[in-house]
């Protein structure tokens, strides 16, 4: 079983996801390449960055039930029920909010991947990581393997770093750029990202301050904790040695030397999950010449993010640029027909 979950494996997978150059009137005049990452294709039921955010916890999650919490249209909680039902794990799905009359398409899948719901209230949700709670699912649930939510932990962060690793090995680039919810894929990638490119993220939350300080605080963790604690005290001027926990007490402050990659935060459009006019503008726009689809949460934000940043001249000419397609397209049945074409 162990096998399933080898760093090999996750290369592997990795390695198979389609590199495409896609059609793009406005970055073709600019004289700027972009060559997308379909990560929505990486597995066939596990879609875009969590199935890399999942895949060390799986390795550790090995007989145990697997427990994570999500909202009714959660990428990750769709991930989780379906590498429950591929890899044969128990898994439990802690949903915020009171269960509705009709369940989201997204947890009719997660029920038929077998995953049991558990419904809280949105204020005992805000409560999930506090110890009283966390004791309780132990009480109900038994044997469980917690997965924060959206799979932002160290090993969900380790997981992402396969994403730049079989990248690098195939196409030479100059910058690669992916949408941000918890930044933790954002670590990933940067913290593999070989220095002489720079990462962008996307962020998609409106009035989230903190981005920058929880991906400098990951990526200090993740380095740490493979053995790279000179280069994380050189970076940060550090008269001592970071140690994991240390890295708690080096604070947030983010270390503008340390930085390959930066947070972008003025293409939330509006908020979490929320479709303005002019993103969906974009969206019908922006599929009308690419061969794939997008969707409004995460990847639709991406694309907009890089043709605004192309036209206002971040980038020279001959840039080659990667976009990740993180997937999250069983996220759009959240969105009705009439807003977008389905
Ligand atoms: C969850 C998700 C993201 C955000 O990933 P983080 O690691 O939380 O920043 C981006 N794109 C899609 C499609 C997602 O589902």
């Amino acid at each position: 079983m162990q096998e399933a979950f080898s760093d090999e494996t996750l290369m592997n997978f990795a390695l198979g996801v389609p590199l495409q150059r896609i059609k793009w009137p406005k970055l073709e005049a600019l004289g700027i390449e972009v060559i997308v990452r379909r990560d929505d294709l990486v597995h066939t039921r596990l879609s875009g960055n969590k199935f890399y955010k999942l895949f060390y916890n799986l390795q550790k999650a090995v007989g145990k039930t697997l427990l994570s919490f999500g909202g009714a249209y959660s990428n990750h909680i769709h991930a989780l029920a379906a590498a429950g039902n591929e890899y044969g794990f128990n898994t439990v799905g802690i949903i915020r909010g009171e269960r509705p009359k009709q369940l989201s398409p997204t947890l009719v899948d997660a029920l038929a991947w077998g995953m049991r719901l558990h419904f809280v209230s949105r204020k005992v949700y805000q409560q999930k990581e506090s110890i009283a709670f966390i004791n309780q699912l132990y009480d109900q649930f038994g044997d469980i393997y917690i997965v924060p939510e959206g799979g932002a932990n160290l090993l969900g962060v380790k997981g992402c770093q396969a994403i730049v690793k079989a990248t690098e090995s195939r196409e030479s680039f100059d910058a690669i750029c992916l949408a941000c919810g918890t930044g933790s894929t954002l670590a990933g990638v940067a913290s593999a990202l070989n220095p002489d490119k720079k990462a962008y993220g996307i962020s998609v939350l409106k009035g989230y301050d903190c981005l920058s300080d929880d991906v400098a605080s990951f990526m200090r963790r993740v380095l740490i904790s493979q053995g790279r604690e000179d280069f994380v005290a050189e970076k940060l001027k550090l008269k001592h040695k970071g140690t994991e926990e240390g890295c708690v007490g080096i604070g947030k402050q983010s270390s503008p030397e340390y930085q390959n990659w930066e947070v972008v935060s003025r293409f939330h459009g509006g908020g979490y999950a929320k479709l303005s006019d002019e993103l969906l503008t974009f969206i019908n726009r922006f599929e009308s010449h690419a061969s794939f689809v997008i969707e409004p949460v995460y990847t639709a934000k991406l694309f907009w993010a890089i043709e605004t940043m192309a036209c206002e001249g971040l980038w020279s000419r001959g840039t080659r640029l990667v976009a990740v397609h993180s997937g999250g397209l069983q996220g759009r049945r959240g969105f009705t027909m009439k807003q977008l074409s389905v």
